[in-house]
């Protein structure tokens, strides 16, 4: 499939921030893909927490295994768009890098401890890995990754941290936050598979876990009808197989509804190229219907899901295992690993080191830096 004359052309990329010779067989962001497949944070996504904490079951979807199913629904949109495959598998894989252990509690925690010293974002913290944690090369810090990609990696910015990426970097990855355009399609694409692929692997940990049911998430009309549809197809279907061939017709149609209805919004539209798809109205959308449907599934999934007491009470271990690890480094620089103990911005290094954490290393650390065992490793929640 050649490149539409929206998608990202890898040959006239806005380019990296340090000057390279191109690569001899692969694209820029061919290039970009491969980096970070190879970096350390893509290596500990593994050992995050999506919804469920890492030691909770081995089934559960880590950070790692959804990153990838972003990658996959990305692509299988991309391609028939036309839109530039390595770029959106590229920003996909690297998305989630900044998040901390322990999923949204451990975000919240850290911004909470962070408040008087600029904050805490975790989409912001995914490009400070790229642009500056990582360190792999000899003549510069971070993975030097094409402007694209960064642009999609920078999901959302405060406008407070967009002013101060404008001074550092003027018309960079800051700059659509002040201008309020969009990002380019192959990253509005991410986005929008972020979240097909959350909403339909959290219903299958949800059910998997045991904290709720298949008889539940049928409150849910778009869910209820794939369910349905199955049932009168194979009457005696029941359990895991019901629940992943729904799944699976779900999240077909939510790929197919995607590429018609930003096949429709293209066509009316007609961009040019990449930057008149930035500075058009978002394009890579839902059908009206499809956007209603996917937002009630978001709901159930808050209300029965995320809310969950049983998600509340590891919510609330998490968050103390962050603040107590953050009052222990403020204090205690030294119990760093020297790198960080040595930077001269010790508030911001405190919560660079805290946020590349894994679960199971947090909860050793915070063990071994205040004698109490909070989260334990060994309870497991459903097979
Ligand atoms: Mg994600």
């Amino acid at each position: 499939m050649p490149l539409a004359p929206y998608a990202c052309d890898p040959a006239r990329t806005r380019g990296r921030r340090f000057d390279e010779p191109a690569a001899p067989t692969r694209t820029e962001f061919q290039r970009d893909r491969d980096r970070i497949v190879h970096s350390t944070a893509f290596r500990r996504l593994v050992y995050k927490t999506q919804v469920f904490l890492n030691h909770e079951g081995d089934l559960f979807r880590t950070r790692l295994t959804h990153s990838l199913e972003v990658a996959q629904l990305g692509r299988s949109i991309a391609r028939p768009l036309g839109l530039n495959e390595d770029l959106v598998e590229a920003i996909a894989l690297a998305h989630d890098l900044g998040h901390t252990p322990f999923g949204h509690a451990g975000q919240d925690a850290l911004d909470e401890c962070m408040r008087e010293h600029g904050g805490f974002e975790h989409n912001l913290q995914s490009l400070r890995v790229v642009d500056a944690l990582e360190e792999r090369y000899p003549r510069f810090d971070g993975l030097n990754l094409c402007f694209e990609t960064r642009e999609g990696i920078l999901k959302h910015c405060s406008r407070a941290n967009a002013v101060r990426l404008e001074a550092q970097e003027p018309g960079g990855v800051g700059r659509r936050f002040l201008d309020r355009t969009q990002p380019s399609l192959e990253a509005q694409l991410c986005n929008l598979a972020d979240e097909v692929a959350y909403n339909a692997h959290d219903i299958d940990d949800g059910v998997r876990s045991g904290l709720i049911t298949l008889q539940q998430v049928r409150e849910v009309p778009l869910f209820d009808c794939f369910c349905a549809e199955t049932e009168a197809e194979f009457p005696a279907l029941g359990g895991r197989r019901l629940l992943y061939e729904a799944t699976r017709r779900m999240l077909s149609a939510q790929v197919y509804d995607v590429i018609d209805a930003t096949r429709a919004a293209l066509e009316a539209a007609r961009p040019a190229d990449a930057d008149a798809a930035r500075a058009a109205p978002p394009l890579l959308k839902f059908s009206e219907g499809m956007r209603q449907h996917s937002g009630s599934l978001k709901t159930f999934l808050f209300r029965n899901l995320y809310r969950h007491p049983q998600v509340q009470g590891t919510t609330h271990q998490a968050r103390r295992v962050v603040r107590e690890l953050f009052d222990a480094y403020r204090t205690q620089p030294s119990q760093m690993q020297p790198d960080f103990a040595a930077r001269a911005d010790s508030v911001r290094a405190v919560a660079d080191y805290i946020a590349g954490m894994t679960d199971r290393f947090a909860a050793r650390e915070h063990e071994r830096l205040t004698g109490t065992r909070i989260i334990d490793s060994g309870s497991r929640i459903g097979s």
